[in-house]
């Protein structure tokens, strides 16, 4: 354990000499909480509770409540995505730069349609632990627990290194929240976004849920997302163009007195995570391809109550508006039939 020795007070612009450290910290083995005095410990949120970002403005008022508890074990006897281990998803690289769709046989649409149940019925009995108080590090055991005993593997999981088994996105969080210690409040939003691996083939999906009473503005914001994915899917068949669900989801949050972010687009998913097509849910933008039937793909639109602007927390992770305000999102994994659309999930 370290010791207060000659350390300057890490409350910003004091500096003054050390002469105590954050007790909880201490009994983490979390290095570095010095403190000059009771007072500016007390109006050092560094430690109020156990921020790992101390040297990040937040652009909202949700903050990583850290330390994570440590990696979840997937059983040795279930099938394990290339990067389980090493973090490098290698197969999804070797087609990164290929925007050639994949149109998938009778037997691996079967297949999906297998890990889209489990993935269906993984995020329902995430959703079912929401509620004030729970941490999103709980909802994540669950989650885990749930995806192993179907015999699946948590997509999310080691994937680029991404800590835990989903991601949680909570009030402005765009995507790709992790899972920590911060207990749900009344009135939040929450997204969970699922991933499973099974019999080889991925599925994605997610959705945003209140937790509690939640004002009538965040009702609406994710009434809208739901409605926006709701609306793209309607439009999907063969000979339409990925392009094109941008335009109808963009008009949608629009009239709403929302704005439709750009930096995350929906995606090709079958026995790569993700892969061609890139599915963009803003209008006027470029996406290459003609629907087909066998196509596998997600739509996931995340619909904002200011900016679209994003920006990422140092995890690497965690995509936050650059405002501080709202984000909804809803995934569903798709398949395109001969006459139209099946949703897996
Ligand atoms: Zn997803
Ligand atoms: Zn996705």
């Amino acid at each position: 354990m370290s010791d207060i020795g000659n350390n300057a007070c890490v409350s910003e612009g004091c500096g003054q000499p050390a002469k105590l450290q954050c007790p909880t910290c201490l009994k983490l083995k979390i290095e570095g909480s010095f403190f000059c005095s009771q007072e500016c410990f007390k109006k050092n949120w560094a430690c109020q509770p156990h921020n790992p970002f101390p040297n990040y403005t937040y652009t909202g008022p949700l903050k990583a409540v850290y330390p994570l508890t440590p990696k979840s074990v997937v059983p040795e006897s279930i099938a394990r995505p290339d990067y389980a281990d090493t973090g490098i998803p290698v197969s999804e690289q070797s087609v990164r730069s290929s925007a050639t769709i994949k149109v998938l046989n009778a037997e691996e649409i079967e297949s999906m349609r297998k890990v889209c149940k489990i993935g269906r019925e993984v995020l329902d009995i995430g959703a079912a632990a929401i509620r004030p108080g729970v941490t999103t590090e709980e909802i994540d055991r669950i989650v885990h627990e749930a995806t192993i005993a179907r015999g699946a593997y948590p997509s999310p999981l080691n994937y680029y290194n991404f800590p835990k088994s989903l991601c949680t996105s909570v009030n402005e969080v765009i995507c790709h929240g992790i899972p920590d210690k911060r207990p749900l409040k009344d009135g939040d939003i929450i997204n969970l976004d699922i991933s499973c691996y099974y019999g080889g083939f991925h599925s994605d999906l997610n959705e945003t849920y209140l937790v509690g009473n939640v004002d009538e503005q965040g009702k609406k914001l994710v009434q809208t997302a739901r409605e926006c994915l709701q609306k793209a899917i309607d439009i999907v068949k063969p000979g339409i163009k990925y392009r094109d669900f941008g335009k109808v989801i963009e008009e949608h949050a629009k009239k709403n007195g929302f704005s439709v972010v750009r930096t995350f687009c929906g995606h090709g998913i079958n026995q790569l995570f993700h892969c061609a097509p890139n599915v963009p849910h803003y209008a006027n933008n470029k996406a290459i391809g003609t629907i087909k039937a066998g196509h596998v793909f997600t739509i996931e639109p995340m619909i904002c109550e200011g900016t679209w602007r994003d920006e990422i927390w140092p995890d690497n992770w965690t995509a936050v508006t650059k405002d501080g305000k709202r984000s909804a999102q809803f995934e569903h994994t798709l398949l395109v039939t001969e006459d139209g659309v099946e949703i897996l999930t």
